[in-house]
């Protein structure tokens, strides 16, 4: 039978999230969860897909003339897990209030999303890290965009060569493409202005033995984030070394710029349009192959991240993961990427 999913929040992440789970043939979408009666509504009734609430805002919906199907509480009945993605913060609160009780029941499983404390869930997750122990756990955080990003090419390249250390600067979007009131408009703001930024800390929450520290700066741009990423590996690496090691993962994309003239986040972001990728999502780590340097035990290099994208195969695979499936996490992973198109 099929996993049932419910998703709280149909938000940037929210609603990524709730289509990807539609399209899995192993998982059913029982509904989601707004509180505000906007054009969301509308987009979830013209794909289908059941809308709760919670109490007190059913007469704002019925004063638009939107129709919900029932409370928050009557969406937990039904579901197995539910994807909380809500604004951070909100996460714990619902948990409190909701989903805890029945979590130690036995009758749900819960993820959150990279905006809620660590303390939120059992484990921080990240696939090509720490996929098996979704396996004991009741609930998951799945962690921020940029801690996703930088996860995948630190676990990877660990596996591989080791990993002695990492020194990274983030260099922030300022907004998503939806939000109108966030800025800096014209500035580079650091972000915080102190080293090391919370994105080493929130690495170790999934790895927790890795030196890593990280930097980092907003800037005027909604598309994607930059990192500049060093590391010390425990063996010499060559370039090409590193090249082949990144493209078994279909997760990390690595793009030649010389070549394909993609020297730009505008530019990835140009290639998804024509590519016709639904919201011009790019759930994949790009990393620019010219700008790989070795010498030694060194290694450098440039990579971009969408923001908006980058963990929906991540909370798919933590589903299966809570729902104990067969074969996880490699039959996952593939059907995951298989579904979704990554790295195609
Ligand atoms: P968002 O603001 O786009 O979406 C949140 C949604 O929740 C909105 O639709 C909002 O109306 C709704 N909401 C607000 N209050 C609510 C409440 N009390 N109950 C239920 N729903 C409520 O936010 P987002 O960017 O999708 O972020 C969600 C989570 O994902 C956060 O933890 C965030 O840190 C994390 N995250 C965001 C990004 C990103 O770049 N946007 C990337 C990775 C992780």
């Amino acid at each position: 039978s099929k996993i049932r999913v419910g998703v709280n929040g149909y938000g940037t992440i929210g609603k990524r999230i709730a289509d990807a789970v539609a399209k899995m043939p192993d998982m059913e979408l029982v509904g989601i969860v707004k509180v505000t009666p906007d054009y969301g509504y509308l987009v979830a009734e013209q794909k289908g897909i059941p809308v709760y609430t919670i109490k007190d805002r059913i007469d704002k919906f019925k004063d638009k003339g939107f129709k919900v199907e029932g409370t928050i509480e009557d969406l937990l009945e039904q579901i197995e897990i539910i994807v909380d993605a809500t604004p951070g913060g909100y996460g714990f609160y619902y948990k409190e209030k909701y989903y805890e009780k029945l979590i130690n029941k036995g009758k749900l499983k819960a993820i959150y999303q990279g905006g809620e404390k660590s303390e939120v869930a059992d484990i921080s997750f990240n696939a090509y890290c720490n996929a098996e122990e979704a396996l004991k756990a009741n609930s998951i955080r799945i962690v921020s965009c940029n801690t996703t990003g930088l996860l995948r090419v630190i676990c990877v390249l660990n596996n591989a060569f080791g990993v002695e250390k990492v020194r990274a600067t983030i260099i922030r979007r300022a907004a998503d493409p939806k939000e109108d009131k966030r800025g800096p408009v014209n500035s580079v703001k650091l972000n915080p202005p102190k080293i090391p930024s919370h994105h080493a800390l929130d690495v170790k929450t999934v790895m927790p033995n890795i030196d890593i520290e990280t930097a980092a700066v907003i800037v005027p741009t909604t598309l994607m984030h930059v990192h500049s990423v060093y590391m010390v590996l425990k063996t010499k690496v060559r370039v090409d070394e590193i090249i082949d090691e990144l493209s078994n993962y279909n997760r990390i994309l690595v793009i030649d710029a010389e070549k394909t003239g993609i020297d730009s986040t505008a530019k990835i972001v140009e290639a998804a349009r024509d590519l016709l990728r639904s919201r011009y999502d790019i759930p994949e780590l790009i990393i620019w192959k010219d700008s790989i340097y070795t010498r030694e035990n060194e290694l450098w290099f440039l990579q971009a991240v969408h923001q908006e994208s980058i963990v929906v195969p991540e909370n798919i695979d933590a589903i299966r993961g809570l729902a104990r499936t067969d074969g996880y996490p490699d039959k996952s992973i593939k059907l995951t990427d298989s579904v979704l198109g990554i790295g195609k």
